[in-house]
C-alpha cells in the first residue's frame, strides 16, 4: 500500500497521527538567523542544508510520521522581500531534497509522509489586508509545481487567515491531484474565534475558511500557528463544521525578536495541550515554533496514540 493510502487509513479509523515540530525556529535555536518578517528560514536550505537536513532526522527519529518541508516562506513574493526570488526553483527544489535525504538516512522511505508547505500570502501576518486572488493563485502555483514535481506526498497550507489567498493556495494545490491539509491560525477575541493572530484578525471566521475550502482533494483541517489555549477552543468550533479529520499543532513558546530565538516551552505542558486537543477530536497532532524533537518525542512515547481505542 502507498504511503497516502496508509495514511488515509490511519486517519479513517480516527488513528493518532504524530507530525514533526517546528523547522524554522528549530533552524534558529540551532544558531542560524531566521527573518521573521521577510523570508524566515528559507535561505537556510542552500546556506546550512546539513542542518535542515538534522532537523527533519531527529523528527524522524523522535517518531514524527509526517515531516513537513522547510517551505513555509519559499514562494517567489516572499523571497523577493530579501532579494532571493531568483532562487525560487533552487530554494524549493532543495527544500524537498533535504526532507527525502531525511527520510532515506532514517530508511523510513515507507513510513514518513513528507508534506510540502505552502503559507499564507503576503503581506503574511495581516489578514487584515486583502491580497490579489490572481497574484496569490499565480504565487501558489509556482511552488507548488515545485514541491510536486520534487515529490513531497501532500501539501500542507501552513497559517491562512484570510480566505482570499486560502481559495488561491487550494486551487494552485488542486493541479497537483496531491492531497491538501489545509492549517488555520486563529484568535480569540471578546469571546469570539476569529482567523488570524493575535489582534490583528481581518473579521473572518472558521465557518468562512471551510466554506471556501470545498475540494474534493481536501483531506484535513488543523488549528496551527496559534497559541495553545485558544486552539482547543478553535478545534470545537471546526469540527462542527466539517466531518473530515482535524488536528493541531500550536505555538510551543513565544517569539522574542526578529531574528532569534524562541522562548522555551515544556514539553510534558505540551502533552497535556495534546491530549486537550484529542479530546477535542483531533487526530493529527504536531508542533509549530518553539516546539523541538523532544517535545515530539514525548508525545509519540506518551499513550496519547492509544487515545482512541
Ligand atoms: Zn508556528
Amino acid at each position: 500500500m502507498d504511503l497516502i493510502s496508509s495514511l488515509q487509513d490511519k486517519l479513517d479509523e480516527k488513528k493518532i497521527v504524530i507530525m514533526d515540530g517546528g523547522t524554522g525556529a528549530e533552524v534558529s535555536s540551532r544558531g542560524v538567523t531566521i527573518y521573521p518578517q521577510l523570508s524566515w528560514s528559507a535561505n537556510a536550505n542552500i546556506t546550512h542544508p546539513q542542518l535542515v537536513q538534522d532537523i527533519h532526522q531527529d523528527y524522524i527519529l523522535a517518531g514524527s510520521e509526517i515531516i513537513i518541508t522547510n517551505t513555509f516562506s519559499t514562494s517567489r513574493a516572499t523571497l523577493a522581500k530579501d532579494g532571493l526570488s531568483e532562487e525560487t526553483a533552487a530554494i524549493n527544489k532543495q527544500s524537498v531534497k533535504l526532507a527525502m535525504d531525511a527520510r532515506k538516512n532514517c530508511k523510513a522511505e515507507e513510513t514518513v509522509v513528507i508534506a510540502g508547505s505552502i503559507s499564507a500570502f503576503e503581506p503574511k501576518a495581516h489578514p487584515e489586508i486583502t491580497p490579489s486572488y490572481e497574484e496569490a493563485l499565480e504565487d501558489y502555483r509556482e511552488q507548488v509545481q515545485i514541491l510536486a514535481e520534487e515529490g513531497v506526498d501532500l501539501i500542507v497550507l501552513e497559517m491562512f487567515s484570510r480566505t482570499t489567498d486560502l481559495k488561491a493556495a487550494i486551487a494552485a494545490a488542486e493541479e497537483t491531484d496531491l492531497p491538501i491539509w489545509v492549517g488555520l491560525s486563529c484568535e480569540s477575541h471578546d469571546g469570539q474565534i476569529y482567523l488570524g493572530l493575535v489582534g490583528r484578525h481581518g473579521g473572518e471566521t472558521i465557518s468562512d475558511a471551510v466554506a471556501v475550502s470545498f475540494s474534493p482533494n481536501v483531506k484535513a483541517f488543523f488549528i496551527m500557528h496559534s497559541p495553545p489555549e485558544v486552539t482547543a477552543e478553535a478545534l470545537q468550533e471546526l469540527k462542527g463544521y466539517t466531518a473530515l479529520p482535524i488536528g493541531a499543532y500550536a505555538h510551543g513558546g513565544g517569539i522574542r525578536g526578529e531574528g532569534q530565538s524562541l522562548t522555551d516551552a515544556d514539553p510534558q505542558k505540551y502533552l497535556e495541550y495534546a491530549r486537550e486537543w484529542v479530546e477535542c477530536g483531533a487526530t493529527i497532532i504536531g508542533g509549530c515554533c518553539g516546539t523541538t524533537p523532544e517535545h515530539i518525542k514525548v508525545l509519540t512515547t506518551s499513550n496519547i496514540r492509544h487515545a482512541n481505542g
